[in-house]
């Protein structure tokens, strides 16, 4: 059995009292908290083996990137992926925002021709279609929206049931021939459901369209094997899965990152640079990691993976049923709607919910002030607000470190928020 909550005690800023209560930090879907294997890894960094990679000739130089490279690989690790030298399926990137935003300016540079012939599958000229769906994170939904409006592709999408999940079930008639890309959330960031992506893929890839899936929030909460899923990207942040801000990662199927071409352009991608002539650009990862990288941070990252593997991502996902199931007491409260799935199942422990007839900053206000953190607003996700009829919300989101107490502390306090402000 997994001890919780020595795991707890592994992260220092969850001891301390906010507004004279001791905090209660339910707001890991904006940002994850970090436990000190991360903190240190990245001071050990600095302290030891900080250069830049891939160029010196100096041992510094060598040491950080084989940390760089070794990240690397434990990230694959995690989501099932390649790192084997040649084969890598992971290109670092500074979110999963810098991800799918490479990803739709890539398909807009094969869109223009560049790359070429290989770079054509990723190609979308007008008549096509773009798929996503109405949960989408705007990190989603905007660059594939841009892109649909550069191309003069049609961006369509996957309506929601009733209580927000994705109704894969049309990908028959939703994905048709005309489909070029489908990109749509393992699990969204404000109803907290799991998507069934399986029809979803198995229809993208019978119309030979790309599948792109935004694994935000699932890498850290749940089991994620990408070739499992068989997702042609994927894309999520280190911050959201205890590592470090200013990093994400993008998985890709190495022939298809092969034959994407970069959409970044600068140092270290690569071969050969003229004044007259077309560069050559380097092989998948490098090809897509133009600049200096933030080397420090991507070994913390590694680091907070490897730390969650050894933890077990079954263990974590049970847990975090746990959490969930206490969660969704929220539901049971008079006034109180969930906006997602009221049913532990296939969801996680991201609960969206409304007070009716208390403004969702004033829910936060009243529940910081007992030390409480959670997010308020429309978590970046406005088209699933508008599904359920309201412009914003309320949203605890559970991580690793809490614990039933927590989220009990929570129900309470929600319990009492009608009567105070009448
Ligand atoms: N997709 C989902 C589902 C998210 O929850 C988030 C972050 O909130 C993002 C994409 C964007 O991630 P980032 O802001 O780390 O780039």
């Amino acid at each position: 059995m997994t001890d919780f909550s020595s795991i707890r005690r592994e992260f220092p800023i969850l001891n301390q009292d906010i507004h004279g209560h001791p905090l209660v930090y339910l707001d890991s879907a904006a940002t994850a908290q970090k436990p000190m294997a991360v903190v240190e890894a990245e001071q050990k960094f600095y302290t030891t083996i900080n250069a830049g990679v891939h160029r010196g000739a100096h041992e510094l130089a060598a040491r950080s990137t084989m940390a760089f490279e070794e990240a690397r690989g434990k990230v694959a690790a995690l989501v099932g992926a390649s790192a084997e030298e040649g084969n890598e399926e992971i290109v670092v990137t500074s979110g999963a925002t810098a991800g799918l935003n490479l990803l739709a300016a890539a398909f807009g540079y094969a869109s223009m021709g560049r790359g070429g012939k290989a770079a054509q599958r990723f190609a979308i000229h007008k008549g096509d279609n773009i798929v996503v769906s109405r949960a989408e994170h705007h990190s989603v939904l905007l660059p594939f929206q841009e892109l649909a409006a550069r191309t003069g592709a049609e961006l369509r999408w996957f309506d929601l049931e009733e209580d927000g999940r994705i109704r894969s079930q049309d990908a028959q008639s939703i994905i048709d021939e005309r489909a070029r890309v489908v990109a749509v959330t393992h699990v969204s960031n404000t109803t907290g459901a799991i998507t069934d992506v399986a029809p979803i893929v198995k229809r993208a890839h019978e119309v030979g369209a790309i599948m792109v899936l935004d694994a935000c929030q699932s890498v850290p909460h749940i089991p994620v094997d990408v070739h499992a899923l068989d997702v042609d990207f994927a894309v999520w942040s280190a911050h959201k899965m205890y590592g470090p801000t200013g990093v994400g990662f993008l998985y890709g199927k190495r022939g298809l990152l092969e034959a994407l071409h970069p959409a970044n352009f600068g140092g270290s991608m690569v071969e050969l640079a003229w004044m007259d002539q077309p560069a050559q650009y380097m092989m998948p990862p490098a090809r897509f990691e133009a600049g200096t990288q933030p080397v420090a941070q991507v070994v913390a990252a590694g680091v907070a993976a490897e730390w969650m593997m050894h933890i077990g991502m079954d263990a974590i996902a049970s847990h975090e049923q746990v959490l969930t199931q206490e969660l969704l007491k929220l539901g049971t409260i008079d006034g109180v709607r969930i906006l997602g799935p009221t049913n532990a199942e296939n969801r996680i422990g991201t609960v969206a919910f409304e007070v009716q007839g208390v403004h969702p900053h004033d829910v936060g206000q009243y529940l910081d002030a007992q030390g409480i953190a959670i997010r308020v607003g429309h978590h970046c996700a406005q088209p699933v607000h508008r599904h359920f009829g309201v412009y914003a919300s309320n949203r605890a989101s559970s991580g690793i470190y809490n614990t039933v107490d927590d989220a009990a502390t929570l129900v309470e306090a929600v319990s009492g928020i009608r009567s105070f402000f009448g």
